[in-house]
């Protein structure tokens, strides 16, 4: 019998928690593999327990364009999340791309479109040995995160008419007299 406390088992340790932004910003930086929401532990509160080492394909990519080092991060894959309805997995699919830009001021955001999302690299890096951090996974763990509704539910969850006392105004097709109406034409045939 396996303990509840046995080690994860990553699948990918070769992601990095953080990148030496000195050592990569003008050189280039890229991650291409799969990671799981096992390296995300804000992420993996809201994972469903079955799902917690389910895939995510990643493409990290750090480069500096216009004197703007930016972030690119491409996923593919979905997310296990509970339904907040009938507390069964959901999934949220993922497959889409996402460009950040990491600014030394906010004032060079002035320069960018309004459309692009920034951060300031003040507020996320971290110094070790007089290097500067970057914390990929952190970055990463947040992008997924606005993926999460705060309430997500199954677009069409069954506990929907099972559910007493709460109908939501916006099923008003799922009228339960509508239904009783039916039942009694079945029954009248
Ligand atoms: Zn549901």
């Amino acid at each position: 019998m396996t303990s509840q406390n046995t080690p994860r088992t990553v699948s990918n340790p070769s992601f990095p928690q953080s990148i030496i932004l000195d050592k990569w910003e003008d050189a280039g930086f890229s991650w291409e593999g799969e990671v799981t929401p096992m390296l995300f532990p804000r992420l993996l509160e809201l994972v469903d327990t079955n799902h917690r080492k389910t895939a995510i394909n990643l493409c990290c990519k750090l480069e500096k364009r216009d004197n703007v080092t930016w972030l690119s991060m491409s996923f593919d894959g979905a997310l296990w999340v509970i339904c907040q309805r009938c507390l069964q997995p959901l999934d949220i699919e993922l497959d889409y791309e996402e460009k950040l830009a990491l600014l030394y001021d906010e004032s060079q955001s002035s320069l960018l479109d309004d459309e692009i999302d920034y951060v300031l690299l003040d507020e996320v890096i971290s110094t070790q040995q007089h290097q500067r951090l970057l914390p990929l996974a952190e970055l990463v763990e947040d992008e997924l995160l606005l993926n999460v509704p705060l309430s997500a539910k199954h677009e069409d969850c069954e506990m929907m008419v099972a559910q007493v006392g709460d109908i939501p105004e916006d099923e008003e097709s799922d009228n339960p007299f509508a239904v009783l109406a039916g039942l009694k034409e079945q029954l009248s045939e």
